[in-house]
Parts: C-alpha cells; structure tokens; sequence
C-alpha cells in the first residue's frame, strides 16, 4: 500500500482545464520536488493536496485512508498536511522557540519542552532560541517556519517556493541545509517550484509537470536524457 497516494485528479476552472489526471504516489518518507512554469497547475495541486480545495476527480489517500472526495464538503486543511508558503508569517513578537512551540500549546507542557528542544537543535536553532524574527536573516525565518510546520509530527509537509523571497546565498545555503534535515525525516515532503535548478539541489526526484499533467518524472540523469 501506498503511503500517501494521488490518483487521477482533475481540476477544471471555469472550464479551463487546470489538473488534468494527475497521479503521484509517494512512499512514507520520500521526499520529491515538483517543477512547473507559471500556470501549469502546481498552486491547484497542492491546494487539493493539502485539502484546501475539492478536485473535479479523483482520490487522495494517506495512510489508508480516503482523506477527500469530491462529493465531501470541506472549509479547512488537515492537520496530517502541512502546507508552507513563500510568505509564510511567523508571529512577530514571539521568539523563535514560542514560535515553534504554538504549534504544541495543547500538548502536555514536558512534551512541547522537549518537541521544541529537538526541533531547535535539528534545525541548528539553539543560539536563535531567544530571537525575534526581525532579528534573524530571510532563511533563518523560513527554516523557523519548516520546524514549526513539523512541530505536531505532520504526516505530509508541502513547501510551495519556500525561497522565493530569499537572495541567492541565503537560497543555497538554506537547501543545502535543508536538504540532509528533510531527507532523515520520516515526514513526507513535496517541495514545489518553478526553477528546475532549486528542485536538482534540493531532491533525487524531480516530477515536471506542464498543463496540468506529468510530462516527465525521475533523478538529474534520467531527466536529462528526456522523456
Ligand atoms: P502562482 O503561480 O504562485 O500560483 P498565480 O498568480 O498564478 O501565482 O496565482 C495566484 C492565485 O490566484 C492562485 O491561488 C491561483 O489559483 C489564483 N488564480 C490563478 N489564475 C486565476 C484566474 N484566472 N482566476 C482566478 N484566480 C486565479
Ligand atoms: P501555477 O501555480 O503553476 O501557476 P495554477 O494552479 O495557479 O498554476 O493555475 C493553473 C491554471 O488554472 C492557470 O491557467 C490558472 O489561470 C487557472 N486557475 C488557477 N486557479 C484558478 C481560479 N481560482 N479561478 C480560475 N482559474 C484558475
């Protein structure tokens, strides 16, 4: 069985054609890069994949489990889901560690201090722990942003051009960083993009979607090779 599992999704607006049949599987802990131009259909898809949006067609499955169909109505995302933006917003007058632990301010109180105790030593935190987000660099907030998406355990993290507001040394080191941190998580990952480079960097396998479907799918060589 497949961990988390796309089957056949189609998305149309207004006639227009957004997703057309797309499908991914994607084992527990596998971590793959989407690449696509503007409009072909990546902000669609992760909107279905992240429970935001009712497809026209298809299934979405996690773990066994049916999470969606289109006859279901639907306000909100799932927790298992953990959707990131470019612009994701960190609270600007916490510090970095009440950041991350807001996430867990139901959880009993000697968990959340030893979930946010790991969280910042994985992500290289611990001399931040006290910042506020102004006081740190773009992808200091943005990894910030990562470990505190990742706070509850989610089952599935999407980052959606995470370094579209970053410069290009703050980009680089940030993927290199992230890069060894995602792939040792049991976390599902799907990282989504328009530039092919990023996507090489930063995961082995690289989907191209175009007009909403996959035109090819596999490592820097295969894709290299073409279809
Ligand atoms: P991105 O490429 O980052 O998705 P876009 O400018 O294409 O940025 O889209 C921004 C938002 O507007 C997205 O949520 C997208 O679904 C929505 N959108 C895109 N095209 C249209 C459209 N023709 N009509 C209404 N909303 C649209
Ligand atoms: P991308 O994120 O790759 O830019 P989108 O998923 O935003 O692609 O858009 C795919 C196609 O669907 C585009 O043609 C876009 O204009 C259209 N689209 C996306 N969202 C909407 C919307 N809410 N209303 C109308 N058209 C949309």
């Amino acid at each position: 069985m497949t961990f988390y599992s796309l089957k056949k999704l189609s998305k149309s607006y207004q006639n227009k054609s957004a997703l057309h049949q797309f499908s991914l599987e994607l084992e527990e802990g596998e971590f793959i890069s989407i690449v696509g131009e503007s409009g072909s259909g990546k902000s669609t898809l992760l909107r279905i994949m992240a429970g935001l949006e009712i497809q026209d067609e298809g299934e979405v499955w996690l773990n066994g489990n049916q999470i969606l169909n289109p006859k279901k109505k639907l306000v909100a995302g799932y927790d298992e889901i953990k959707l990131i933006h470019q612009d994701y917003q960190l609270y600007p007058n916490s510090t970095v560690a009440e950041n991350i632990a807001r996430p867990l301010l139901h959880y009993e109180k000697e968990y959340t201090k030893s979930r946010v105790e790991t969280l910042l030593r994985q992500f290289g935190l611990l001399d931040f722990r006290d910042r506020f987000p102004r006081q740190l660099s773009g992808g200091q907030q943005q990894k910030v942003a990562i470990a505190t998406a990742l706070a509850i355990e989610p089952e599935v993290l999407l980052l959606d051009e995470p370094f579209s507001s970053l410069d290009t040394i703050q980009k680089h080191q940030l993927i290199s960083e992230l890069g060894d941190l995602l792939k040792a998580m049991d976390t599902t990952v799907v990282f989504v993009t328009h530039d092919l480079d990023d996507a090489l960097r930063l995961t082995d396998q690289v989907l191209i979607l175009q007009k909403g479907k996959t035109i090819q799918k596999g490592n820097s060589q295969e894709l290299c090779e073409g279809p």
